[in-house]
């Protein structure tokens, strides 16, 4: 997706080989125009796949994934990364791992929100070892539900994730996909194929 990858070209920075900040559109700011072409594109890529419910991860996940669930008319739930003092009922549970952080975060979601009958449509901001990803789709296939597919805003090519999804079955839809980010600069997947 050209739109997203001028943002990244022009606010995104290379913090190092591994990490790209985005904080002025998606990380801390956020771009409602961007949001809802982004939104768009998701549920043209996911339109035939009959997902009746998306499911992100607070909190960055939480704007790309409403404007999909909006263009795609259906519901929205996040799994939160803290229990909430009104997350007094059942959850389900499970443990993700951060390689850029180094730490496990237990991300967890109310059993109420997810049901067998649902058809699962993942959203995230990133993709980089898979580790947030796996988590969601524990959750889902925890509730007994099944995994549509994974929507990513930015996906970096050259860690893991990607393929870890790929060798599960999983489909995959990244609107940018970055190869590298060597020499402080990004460089997309597609540039390298032309
Ligand atoms: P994974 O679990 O795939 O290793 O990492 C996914 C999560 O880590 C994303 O939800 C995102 O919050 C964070 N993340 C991973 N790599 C980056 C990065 O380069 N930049 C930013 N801003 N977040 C990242």
């Amino acid at each position: 997706m050209e739109l997203i990858e001028q943002f990244i070209v022009n606010e995104g920075k290379v913090i190092n080989e591994q990490v790209l900040k985005v904080d002025s559109f998606l990380n801390h700011a956020i771009h409602p125009k961007l949001m809802k072409e982004i939104g768009n594109e998701f549920a043209e890529r996911f339109k035939n796949d009959h997902s009746t419910k998306i499911l992100t991860l607070e909190s960055s996940g939480i704007a790309p994934a409403l404007m999909t669930a909006l263009a795609l008319n259906c519901e929205l739930v996040f799994a939160r990364k803290r229990k909430s003092i009104t997350m007094t009922e059942d959850l389900f549970t499970t443990t993700v791992h951060s390689y850029t952080k180094n730490t496990d975060n237990e991300i967890s979601v109310s059993r109420n929100l997810l049901k067998p009958s649902d058809r699962v449509l993942i959203i995230d901001d990133f993709l980089a070892n898979g580790q947030a990803a796996l988590g969601l789709i524990d959750l889902v296939h925890q509730a007994g539900a099944s995994v549509t597919g994974l929507g990513i805003v930015i996906e970096k090519s050259f860690q893991p994730g990607r393929q870890i999804l790929l060798d599960k079955g999983y489909k995959i839809e990244s609107l940018a996909r970055i190869s590298s980010l060597s020499n402080k600069k990004v460089t997309f997947a597609n540039q390298l194929e032309e």
